[in-house]
């Protein structure tokens, strides 16, 4: 037996915030420039990429013993203070958010208040010889290999 068509009203739900279309990018980038204009290009997102392919993991946090992933690629040296390293790969080091925006930038404001940026890179990648305040005391279980102490 054939039944008459059901019909099943739809309701239309209010989109998630999430969801909502954002500021136009123009609009955003009235505030703070645009990437370009902040001096990244295209030729820095590839380098940025592959660095952050071959060290995904914070190198700070494996410095001292910890795995976590990192967010973002620093400039050691920032590009302020030598923009002929921006595009350096010897001048990268891939950090966490933690360490971007805690112990790097406390780090950075020694360096600029002693007249000491060109130490970046050697105080970072070698953590024993970082002035006093800044060496590592305590290491959590994992080696600088990545495997566990
Ligand atoms: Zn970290």
């Amino acid at each position: 037996m054939s039944g008459v068509p059901v019909t099943v009203p739809s309701f239309r739900r209010a989109k998630p915030q999430s969801l909502r279309p954002r500021a136009p990018k123009q609009a955003r980038e009235r505030f703070r420039g645009s990437a370009r204009s902040r001096g990244y290009t295209t030729e820095w997102d590839r380098l940025r990429d592959d660095y952050i392919r071959e060290r995904p993991s914070c190198e700070e946090c494996l410095r001292r013993g910890f795995l976590r992933p990192a967010v973002v690629v620093d400039h050691m040296v920032p590009i302020r203070c030598d923009p002929a390293r921006r595009l350096d790969a010897s001048n990268l080091d891939s950090l966490c958010d933690d360490h971007h925006n805690g112990w790097k930038r406390r780090l950075e404001q020694f360096a600029e208040q002693t007249r000491q940026v060109e130490m970046l890179p050697i105080w970072i990648k070698q953590a024993e010889t970082r002035p006093a305040g800044f060496q590592i005391t305590r290491t959590g279980p994992i080696n600088a290999d990545g495997t566990f102490r």
